[in-house]
Parts: structure tokens; C-alpha cells; sequence
């Protein structure tokens, strides 16, 4: 037997799979989409199996043999492994890159294996000799038997097969899996009620305890009912005497929602776009097919109600569905939507999760214990294998492309495993890219337009203010008289307020009032951050940290000070403006700590705060009936992000923050700070009118060449000697050029947005095209050139096939 093999050595020279033989202890259990270790050179090293053979082009004498199994059971499916070698080649990325990029952070760690009886009361079926093992300690290690004896471990497979052993891994941490207690119901919950009405006089507690299940409808964990119900063990005890619930001990997975019950909810009756909508989908589900979608509803218009029943509906197909949000509004909110309709069949992939967390979520994947995963980025590589359904909810948000190798768009995978699995993917947002919008005027996706909110509640109303005005009138605060006199009207009414500073372009920088000297980071080309709480200036790219000057460097004057303001100052403003109100601020600083982010959420829930002040993480999926002003500080620092993207970006967060206000009853409204009030990306805001924006970006995309009028790629180099970065620039852009076509535009070399970080210089050429056949493989070609001279020296080239960070 023979293992086609990827080694896990990143360099284009071994980037393909080489044979390996397969020792026959390995024979029955070996499986494509398994790791291995394996000799490669002088060293031993991991690598995926791609492929399971009998014969080798190769001398079959001279190869080497596999040395040990990585994984128990595959760690990526048939269509993983495809999906590596589609998105390598769509990338630009070594195999063995793409193949990495699918597992859990957790599954790169190395493991070891534990073997265990599956029930201490057939150690006499085991054959004799492995009895000896199982009866001295419940657990044996793989790599225990393998120094022993090779046969063993042939025999301790046969066992696995017939159900008798089970192999485990356990991730090398201090993270271990732990157990606990369940209990769970026996009877029907009709049932449990009825005993629950039978005992409710002489045993009220237990009464509660029943009605508690079936209201969660899953098993419970019963330190959680103990002390929720405050009910003691004896009260459990009882119901399980009387065989009415029964009590199990289970591996707890690291779910940070496990220990929560969520209340289970019933879809609800659908206003009339959100039925049309609904049908659309499901009959694509119904005939079989794939077909993009795009979801244009806005802030509001009840689309996650719709795919929650076209999530429901591919489930009754015995199907699986994943569904993508943006991180930052992976909100406790957004998943206790999902965990309330599908209870135990969601796993949760998430940032904030802790490795080992992450690898139950994910185990519980590819064990088939759920059906729905929700996530992040990354969690379109959930290993289901019978796709029914993918969303993306947000579908604009830049999230969705990784800035790291390999370069991919969550968009473009989606519609690959939609390919794969014919079934629909959904693209939903109030705001959609401009590339997805302009796809479905050409029904290259099928538009569904959601232009009302649910109960027609009405869009909030948007007031822009010109700071320039405040200025000139000698309001030098950063609250215009508008804003400050809605947020006094919200406080005397009990409502609440959302107030949104944009963190980018947003933060404090220190400069000199007489010379306009700015502090800047002596490796890159960027001011330094002014951090209040250390009196230090630090640099966001590197990390370079110097006390904050007491004096001008440059003039000697002492009338140096920062500029701008972060939420830190906003919320010291804040105090003086408003004494009476109370401020929940949320931001880097104060969601550090894990489950502070929820915390804060729901303390604003509760009506603990009366102002909720915060960055981007506040812009997306609040959803709280009090909120009915939103108010953002600084509307167009994000106008002036050199990103030709810039109006789109600035367009999508107004629109969501907005979004915000008044989803209820209370009608909302929005007060917007601007220094550009003309600008229409701003301007369009108020309208809330998305295809006017649309039309007028469109127009300047098509002048200016860039999406989605043309593609875009973009070829980065950096060193730290600014000659060799400018010549080798030069050579590419010069190949470029003679070896694309005619109607393709380079652009370059020019410097970067940011021309140094970290003691790197940065140049790049653009790569304009609309039709490129040769593309993937000149840009191949350049990876290869300068292979060698990556590797032996310090120049670096990364190469983007659509750019979304142009800096
Ligand atoms: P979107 O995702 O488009 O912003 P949501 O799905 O969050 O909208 O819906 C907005 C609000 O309306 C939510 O509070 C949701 O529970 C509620 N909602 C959605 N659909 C319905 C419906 N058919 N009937 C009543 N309420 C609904
Ligand atoms: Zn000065
Ligand atoms: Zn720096």
C-alpha cells in the first residue's frame, strides 16, 4: 500500500505530494485526510495523505515508509482535500498552506492517543493478551504499545472496528476534557407536566425541576439546575427513583454556552417579503440545485428570521448548514438566536474560544453531533459532508477576506462548496459590496429585496450635523448642540443611546502646536498612539512603546499635547456634559477579559447604563427595543483611509449603525458628526438610499478602473534595504507588463500606503484586468524567480488575487 503524501515543509519546491509506504500495522486504518509523520530528508515531519494507492510511479524499493499515524479518524474530508487543491491554486498558497488553514488551531498542536475500553464490563471479550493492559489502568497509550510491539496495535484496531476499544486524542495542554453530570428527561414533556402537576404540593421543588426540562428541552447540567433552581440533590434524587428523569455522566465539552440553557423559540409567522423571500430559497432546496443568492433586506427586515427557516427547512432534509457573521458581531445575541431554534445541534466556532474549546466545537463536526455550525471566517471549512446550506450574513463585511496566507475570500470558498454539494448559498446584508450588488443586477446571483422593516416599523430619521458649523460657532466640545440636546431629551425619557467613535484613523497622536511636529515610530511610517493609562506612545504596527515628550523634540516648546480622542476621552467628556448619566463603555480595553464583551451587552440589556459608547464591536446586531438614539461622533475618518473602497466602507457603517435605532416600537433617531457633510456616501445615509449610492460609486469605480469593473491583484514587496526593494519592484512590474496582455493596466512600482513597517521597505504593483487567462501563471512564475531569493535573503513578496487592505 501507498500514501500520496503533502509534507509540511512550506517551500514551492516540495509543494506536491510524494509517495510513502504504508507499514502493514497501518494497512486497515489508514484514510486520505489523515495526518502522518513521515521521514523527509534528514528530519521527521507532519503531512496530509491526499491519496490511498496501490502502485507508485517511483521505485517502490526506495521509498521510505510512514512512521506514525497523526489522527485516529481523517482530520479533513474528500472534499476538504479538493477544496485545499482549488483554493492553492485560486491563492497562490502552498498545498500544504491550504491544508492547514482548515483544521482548528487545536489540531496543529500535536496529540497523543489514549486508548480505552468502551465498557469495563467486557474486559473478558477483549483476546487474552490485550486483557493484561485494560485491567491494570483504564488507559493505554498508542505510543506505549507501539515501542512494545507493532502487532499490537494491529490487534488493538481489530478491537476498535468491533466496538470493543475506542481511540482518543488528547490534545498535548493543560486543557483537559472534562466530565460532568447531565440529567435528562424520561417521559414526554406532556407527561412531565402532568407529573410536575402531581407533585407541585408536597414537592414543589421537584415540580420546577420537571418544568425546567421541558422548557429546555435538551439535557441540563445539574450543577446548573442545583444552583439556578436552588433546589438540592435529594429533590433530583427522587424524580430519578421514580424513573421519571435520569441523571448521566458526560464528557462537558469546553462549550462556553454549554452551561447556559437557552430557552427554545418557535419560528415565527412571516410578514409577506420574508415569506416571498423563504419560498425562494426553498425551492432551490427543494429542486436540488446550487444558486447564489443575494439578500438585499435592510437593517431590521427579519432576514435572520428567514434563515433560520431555511436553515430549519434543510435540516427536515436530514442536511447541514453553516452560517457566517462577521466576528465582531458573533454577539451573544446573534448566537443565542441560533442556539434557541436548534439547541444542541449548533456548535459555535468563535475567536474569543480557547483552543481546546475550539477543537470540541469542531470535533462535534466532524463527529456529525450537529448540524448547524456558526462562525467566523473560518468556519466555512466546517467538516460536514452533506451541505444543505451556507449564509453569509453581512456578506460586505471585509472580515470575510483573510489578510493572511492563504488569501482567501469566505465568499468565493462558499460558493465552491455550493458547487460541490448543489445546494443554495445565501449573501445577505442592508448594504451590499458593490461586486455583489453589481453580480445581481447581472442575475449572475438571484436578487431578493427586503425593503420593509417587520411590522413596518419605521426607518430611523437621520440628522447630519457640520462640525465645522459647531466650530465656527464656538462649540469646541466634541458633541455638536444637536446631539447633546437628543441625548439630554433620551435621558429624561428613560431611553437609551448608542454613541459610536470610529476606531480607525480615530486614535490620539501627539504633536507640537508650534512646529506641528507629530510623534512618529522610528521603524514605520506611521504616528504613534498616545496611551492615556502609562503616558506612553506606542506604535500599532510594531509594538515600539517611548514615553510621551515633555518638550517638542524638534522646537524645544513645551505646548506638545495629543489630538483626537478615543473612547477614553469621550467617556471623561461625557462625565462633565452629562453628570446623571450612567456610561457603559465598550471597546478593546474593556472587552479583554473573555465574557466581558457579554457582560457589558447585557448589563445594557438590563437598563444598567443609560449610554452604550463604543467602537466598531457595537455597530453590528444590537437588537435592544429601548435604544432610540444612535449618535456617531466622527463620521468621515474613514473617508480618508487612502482605499478606494473608502466611500463604500464609510457608506456600510453609517447604515449600520444606524441601524440600530428604533428596531421597536420607539421611533429613532440619528444624529451624524461630520467635518465632509457633502460627501454623498455620507449624504445617502440620511436618504437611506442604497442605490443612489450605488449608482454614483459605480460611476467612479468604472472611471477610475477598479472593481467590479476590473480585477484587481497586487504584488507587495518589502526589505529592508530600500534599493534592493526598488529593483526587484521594478523587474517585476517590467515582466508584468511584457507578459500580460495589452488591455491590462500595471500600475507601479510605487511605494505602499504605508512605505515602511517595522524597518521594511514597502513597494507594490497593481494589476488592473478584466480578462487574464495567463494570470495565475506569470504570478506563479514570480513566486518561483524569486524563490531562492526569499528564502536566502530578507526580501518578501506577497502576492493578493483581490486585495481588500491596500495599505
Ligand atoms: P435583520 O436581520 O434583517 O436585521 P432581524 O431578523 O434581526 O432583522 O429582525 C428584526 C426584529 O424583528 C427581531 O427582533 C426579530 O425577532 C423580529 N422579527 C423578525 N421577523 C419577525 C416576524 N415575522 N414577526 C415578528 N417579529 C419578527
Ligand atoms: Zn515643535
Ligand atoms: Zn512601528
Amino acid at each position: 500500500m501507498i500514501a500520496s503524501v503533502v509534507v509540511d515543509v512550506a517551500a514551492s519546491q516540495t509543494n506536491r505530494a510524494f509517495d510513502y509506504l504504508v507499514p502493514s500495522v497501518f494497512e486497515s486504518q489508514i484514510e486520505p485526510g489523515m495526518r502522518v509523520i513521515i521521514p523527509f530528508g534528514p528530519r521527521k515531519v507532519q503531512g496530509f495523505v491526499v491519496h490511498v494507492k496501490t502502485h507508485t510511479e517511483h521505485d517502490s524499493q526506495k521509498l521510505k515508509a510512514i512512521e506514525d499515524l497523526v489522527d485516529i479518524k481523517p482530520a479533513l474530508t474528500g472534499e476538504l482535500l479538493s477544496l485545499a487543491s482549488w483554493l492553492s491554486e485560486k491563492t497562490l498558497c502552498l498545498q500544504i498552506t491550504a491544508l492547514k488553514s482548515m483544521l482548528p488551531a487545536a489540531m496543529r498542536a500535536s496529540y497523543h492517543k489514549k486508548i480505552e475500553l468502551k465498557d469495563e464490563k467486557n474486559l473478558e471479550l477483549l483476546p487474552e493478551h490485550l486483557q493484561p493492559f485494560f485491567k491494570e489502568s483504564k488507559v493505554v497509550w498508542w505510543e506505549q504499545l507501539m515501542k512494545q510491539s507493532e502487532q499490537l496495535i494491529v490487534d488493538v484496531q481489530k478491537e476498535v472496528k468491533s466496538g470493543l476499544l475506542v481511540i482518543e486524542p488528547v490534545v498535548k495542554s493543560k486543557e483537559t476534557r472534562k466530565k460532568t453530570n447531565v440529567i435528562s428527561p424520561l417521559l414526554s414533556g406532556e407527561d412531565l407536566l402532568k407529573k410536575a402537576d402531581q407533585v407541585e404540593r408536597r414537592a414543589p421543588k421537584q415540580g420546577e425541576v420537571l418544568r425546567h426540562l421541558v422548557d429546555i428541552k435538551q439535557p441540563v447540567a445539574l450543577p446548573r439546575v442545583l444552583e439556578l433552581l436552588d433546589v438540592s440533590r435529594e429533590s433530583v434524587k427522587a424524580l430519578i427513583k421514580k424513573g421519571w428523569i435520569e441523571q448521566n455522566e458526560v464528557e462537558q465539552y469546553r462549550d462556553p454556552y454549554v452551561d447556559r440553557e437557552f430557552a427554545s423559540s418557535e419560528p415565527l409567522p412571516l410578514m409577506e417579503q420574508q415569506a416571498l423571500a423563504l419560498h425562494d430559497l426553498v425551492e432551490t432546496l427543494e429542486k436540488g440545485i446550487h444558486e447564489t443568492f443575494l439578500v438585499h433586506g435592510i437593517t431590521g427586515s427579519g432576514k435572520t428570521e428567514v434563515y433560520l427557516q431555511a436553515i430549519d427547512y434543510a435540516l427536515k432534509q436530514g442536511k447541514e448548514a453553516i452560517v457566517l457573521v462577521p466576528e465582531i458581531s458573533l454577539t451573544p445575541q446573534m448566537v443565542t438566536r441560533f442556539k434557541e431554534r436548534f439547541g444542541s445541534d449548533v456548535a459555535v466556532l468563535h475567536s474569543a474560544l480557547s483552543k481546546g474549546e475550539k477543537y470540541d466545537e469542531w470535533r462535534k463536526i466532524r463527529d456529525k453531533e450537529v448540524t448547524v455550525a456558526v462562525g467566523a471566517r473560518s468556519a466555512i471549512f466546517a467538516p460536514f459532508e452533506n451541505l444543505g446550506m451556507i449564509i453569509i450574513d453581512e456578506e460586505h463585511e471585509a472580515s470575510y477576506k483573510q489578510e493572511e496566507t492563504p488569501r482567501y475570500h469566505a465568499r468565493d470558498v462558499a460558493i465552491e462548496r455550493g458547487k460541490t454539494y448543489q445546494c443554495p448559498v445565501v449573501l445577505g446584508s442592508a448594504t451590499p459590496s458593490l461586486e455583489s450588488f453589481a453580480r445581481a443586477k447581472k442575475k449572475v446571483y438571484r436578487l431578493i429585496t427586503m425593503d420593509r422593516r417587520v411590522n413596518d416599523v419605521t426607518l430611523p430619521t437621520v440628522e447630519i450635523v457640520d462640525m465645522r458649523n459647531e466650530l465656527r460657532s464656538g462649540n469646541r466640545s466634541m458633541f455638536s448642540t444637536a446631539l447633546t440636546e437628543a441625548m439630554k431629551e433620551r435621558l429624561e425619557k428613560n431611553e437609551q443611546i448608542v454613541l459610536f467613535l470610529n476606531r480607525r484613523g480615530y486614535s490620539t497622536f501627539i504633536m507640537c502646536r508650534d512646529c506641528g511636529y507629530v510623534s512618529q515610530c522610528p521603524h514605520c511610517d506611521i504616528s504613534l498612539t498616545y496611551h492615556r493609562s502609562n503616558q506612553t506612545c506606542q506604535c500599532h504596527y510594531c509594538g515600539y512603546q517611548e514615553t510621551k515628550p515633555n518638550r517638542c523634540p524638534e522646537c524645544e516648546s513645551e505646548h506638545i499635547r495629543f489630538f483626537g480622542s478615543g473612547t477614553q476621552r469621550v467617556e471623561e467628556e461625557l462625565v462633565k456634559l452629562l453628570p446623571e448619566a450612567k456610561v457603559i463603555r465598550m471597546d478593546v480595553d474593556t472587552t479583554r477579559r473573555k465574557g466581558a464583551h457579554e457582560k457589558l451587552l447585557s448589563a445594557f440589556e438590563k437598563g444598567e447604563g443609560d449610554i452604550l459608547l463604543g467602537t466598531q464591536m457595537i455597530a453590528k446586531g444590537l437588537d435592544f427595543p429601548n435604544i432610540t438614539l444612535v449618535g456617531v461622533l466622527a463620521a468621515d475618518t474613514m473617508l480618508h483611509i487612502p482605499d478606494f473602497r473608502s466611500s463604500e466602507k464609510t457608506f456600510q457603517l453609517l447604515t449600520q449603525v444606524s441601524g440600530r435605532a428604533g428596531r421597536h416600537e420607539k421611533p429613532g433617531e440619528v444624529v451624524v458628526q461630520s467635518y465632509t457633510p457633502d460627501h454623498f456616501s455620507i449624504q445617502l445615509v440620511k436618504e437611506h438610499d442604497f442605490h443612489s449610492f450605488f449608482q454614483r460609486e459605480m460611476y467612479f469605480r468604472k472611471q477610475s478602473e477598479y472593481p467590479p469593473y476590473y480585477f484587481v491583484a497586487l504584488v507587495n514587496v518589502s526589505a529592508t534595504e530600500l534599493t534592493k526593494v526598488v529593483s526587484n519592484t521594478e523587474k517585476i512590474a517590467r515582466f508584468l507588463r511584457e507578459s500580460l496582455s495589452e488591455e491590462t493596466v500595471v500600475h507601479g512600482p510605487t511605494t505602499s500606503a504605508i512605505p515602511r513597517i517595522k524597518d521594511r521597505y514597502r513597494y507594490q504593483c497593481m494589476i488592473k484586468y478584466k480578462n487574464e487567462p495567463k494570470l495565475t501563471h506569470v504570478l506563479q512564475e514570480i513566486l518561483k524567480t524569486y524563490q531562492t531569493e526569499m528564502t536566502r535573503t530578507d526580501l518578501n513578496i506577497i502576492i493578493d488575487t483581490n486585495p481588500y487592505m491596500l495599505m
